[in-house]
């Protein structure tokens, strides 16, 4: 037996996890399909959940258990009702606050203007907003467990740093200690896309999934990688810019500095107004009827408008190539495309993966599934995603346990 209390009390922190998030993904469940889940003997799910129950953190409740001739039986559940955590999602000049119990579901969020040329400094605006928001919220707020915090710009997640926002032209801001100090609350910060990619493998689209590859494609073009269940690039300047690799050798200017990187050629700003220099040689073009947005353009493709598939197959080709590429380094299960596109999947799809098909080694291309992401990366609730991980593994219960 191992002597040492700092590895007993992780292992504990670990069942407790393990338990929690059975509980959360089976519940109501009986307290021996949990051992069996587990693989835990009955006594220790026994004093676990004792515990949890104890910190009304699960509840106790009635089911019917089909397997047990019909009658009620005594399950667990979560009870998450009376917890609530923050969430802060920060993108380019537009801060979300987002007040959600402990199960994610949202109680109340606001979207509020986050000007980079303030007067004031970054964080003082972002504990000024705050602090407004409980005001103005004090009556559906419940016992505050944790502050999750998602951005778009350069973090080191472990040790709570933004390292670099142009926009907000921000350099190394240890953001999560500056917030831990005034509220005492535990405070996570992850790269949205990351933290989107985080969700949707403990609750989306690749759940249950080890090895994944998510590509966000909007005004920004970013991935994550997630490879035998860890976060690649989990700890410091974690996104993948593959935004910024270079598929047009003399192609335009790209913000970074560099010329035809995929952002050039795929984003969702550059497709708009690369559709409208199209549009005046296209006179018979859908498009020419109504505004051009994303929207429009993918409508337009999936009625069969010939300039709108083709400017979506020529957006395959390019992110066709790129993902073929990242198959061959990370030979994932599941390759998750976030975008507005998704709108017009039916035509993008099958060009992205005709490129994964010729352009990656077929023992890895043929096992690979391109699939949508199950959410949107609107609102605050990737910020879930880090506080779902914290409970799974134990710590953020471990934390809440002790009071
Ligand atoms: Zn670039």
């Amino acid at each position: 037996m191992d002597g040492q209390p700092s590895h007993i009390d992780q292992i504990k922190q670990n069942n407790i996890g393990v338990v929690y998030r059975l509980i959360d993904q089976y519940g109501p469940i009986s307290r021996i399909k949990l051992s069996k889940k587990a693989q835990l003997a009955p006594a220790s799910i026994t004093k676990i959940v004792r515990e949890l129950v104890d910190a009304h953190l699960v509840m106790e409740t009635e089911f019917l258990d089909l397997g047990f001739r019909g009658r009620p039986a005594t399950g667990l559940k979560l009870d998450s009702a009376s917890w609530h955590f923050l969430c802060v999602s920060i993108s380019l000049g537009k801060l979300m606050l987002g007040l959600r119990n402990l199960s994610g579901k949202l109680i109340v969020e606001d979207v509020l203007p986050l000007p980079a040329n303030n007067h004031k400094s970054f964080l003082d605006s972002i504990i000024d907003e705050i602090d407004s928001f409980f005001s103005r919220h004090q009556s559906s707020l419940e016992r505050l467990t944790a502050i999750s915090i998602t951005i778009n710009a350069i973090v080191d997640s472990t040790e709570g740093f933004i390292h670099s926002s142009p926009y907000y032209q921000i350099q190394d801001l240890p953001i999560s200690e500056y917030l831990h100090r005034r509220t005492g609350l535990p405070v996570f910060l992850q790269h949205e896309i990351t933290a989107w990619m985080v969700a949707e493998s403990l609750y989306g689209a690749a759940k249950n999934c080890q090895n994944i590859i998510q590509i966000a494609i909007d005004e920004n073009i970013g991935a994550g990688v997630i490879i035998a269940g860890q976060t690649l690039h989990s700890g410091n300047r974690s996104v993948m810019e593959i935004g910024h690799i270079q598929v047009e050798s003399n192609g335009e200017l790209c913000h970074c500095g560099n010329l035809g990187c995929l952002e050039t050629v795929a984003s969702t700003n550059y497709i708009l107004s690369r559709t409208k220099q199209r549009l005046t040689s296209a006179p018979d073009s859908l498009l020419n009827c109504e505004p051009l947005t994303i929207e429009s353009l993918c409508q337009a493709a999936n009625k069969g408008d010939i300039l709108a598939i083709d400017i979506i197959r020529n957006i395959g080709v390019k992110i066709g190539h790129i993902i073929a590429i990242m198959v061959n380094l990370f030979n994932p299960e599941k390759i998750l495309i976030g975008s507005p596109l998704n709108a017009c999947q039916q035509i993008l799809y099958p060009i992205i993966d005709e490129c994964i098909r010729q352009q990656s080694l077929p023992a890895y291309s043929k096992q690979v599934m391109l699939v949508a992401t199950k959410f949107n990366n609107s609102g605050t609730l990737s910020a879930v995603a880090s506080v779902k991980k914290a409970l799974y593994d134990g710590s953020l219960l471990i934390n809440l346990m002790k009071g």
